[in-house]
């Protein structure tokens, strides 16, 4: 099923190019999205965590608001399963037309669209009662107003749109494989972080010390962080840590070197904290 690492793997396969030319959203749902019959228990047990922790996020810790911004949502939507309870509208995003296409055809009802269903049911149980998902398939379709262009490289990642900042910004899985370095991880952090209202949230799923992740038959290069970098980094641009929990994986590495995945939720400092200097360490 899969190339292994030979094929994609001469020349620069980091940056847009790469992701423009050889990011095929059908090969990455096969291998990261078929919930309950994933390639790899790691991945199953990866998206459980991912559901679980934004359930806890939105659900019971309260995390809610008028607007949320999904930085880099790929063809995906199952990181939005949660959140539409508890936001009026959500903005998703991706660099590549195909991805937003993809997500388009979700909900559009296109006949070809990518079935969710495992991983809707999977939250409405959380939520209390998995015969819901009609009902949260329809809610989340309502609550997505937009799927727009954004370059998590530019300083306003939206240019030449403008988009007033969200009470939340999420971004899954979508820093690290948009920066060759660590320091334009932290540029793309801070770009992204400028979304977030005084007082919002930012939410990250962070795959962990991975150099590369797999997507249909190419090799997309991860940016290798560690959880204390990465706090670091957020605390740089102007948040304080409210949580940050690890789930370790064993991927194979046909899938990705990853070694955890990291789900961090940040707060932002009040411009008026920062500036007497009462921000929290
Ligand atoms: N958040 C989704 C998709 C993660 S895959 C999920 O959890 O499933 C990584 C995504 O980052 C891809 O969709 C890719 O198109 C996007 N991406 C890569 N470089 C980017 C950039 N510079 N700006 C915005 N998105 C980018």
């Amino acid at each position: 099923m899969f190339c292994g690492l030979q094929g994609t793997m001469e020349g620069d396969f980091t940056g847009k190019e790469m992701y423009h030319l050889n990011f095929d959203p059908k090969g990455y749902f096969n291998m990261y999205k078929s919930f309950g019959l994933s390639v790899s228990p790691g991945n199953d047990e990866r998206l459980r965590f991912i559901l679980e922790r934004l359930h806890k996020t939105f659900a019971l810790d309260g995390i809610r608001g008028d607007t949320l911004i999904d930085i880099g949502s790929g063809p995906s939507i199952y990181q939005l399963l949660s959140a539409c309870e508890s936001f009026k509208e959500i903005i998703a995003s991706d660099l590549l037309e195909k991805n937003r296409e993809e997500m388009q055809k979700w909900l559009k009802k296109d006949p070809e669209a990518f079935d969710w269903t495992p991983m809707v049911k999977y939250v409405c149980q959380l939520e209390g009662d998995r015969e819901t998902w009609p009902e949260k398939q329809e809610k989340l379709r309502r609550t997505v107003k937009q799927v727009l262009k954004c370059d998590v490289t530019l300083a306003n990642p939206f240019h030449p749109l403008v988009v007033p900042p969200a009470d939340c910004v999420l971004s899954s899985c979508c820093l690290e494989g948009a920066s060759k370095d660590f320091p334009a991880y932290r540029s793309a952090l801070k770009n992204v972080a400028s979304l977030v209202k005084p007082g919002g949230h930012l939410i990250l799923v962070i795959p962990l010390e991975a150099t590369y992740y797999m997507a249909g038959q190419s090799k997309f290069s991860d940016c290798f962080v560690k959880p204390e970098m990465v706090k670091v980094a957020v605390k740089e641009v102007g948040f304080d840590i409210v949580c940050f929990e690890n789930l370790n994986v064993d991927f194979p590495v046909a899938l990705s070197d990853v070694k955890a995945f990291g789900f961090l939720v940040a707060q932002k400092c009040n411009k008026a904290e920062v500036a007497t200097g009462k921000a929290k360490e």
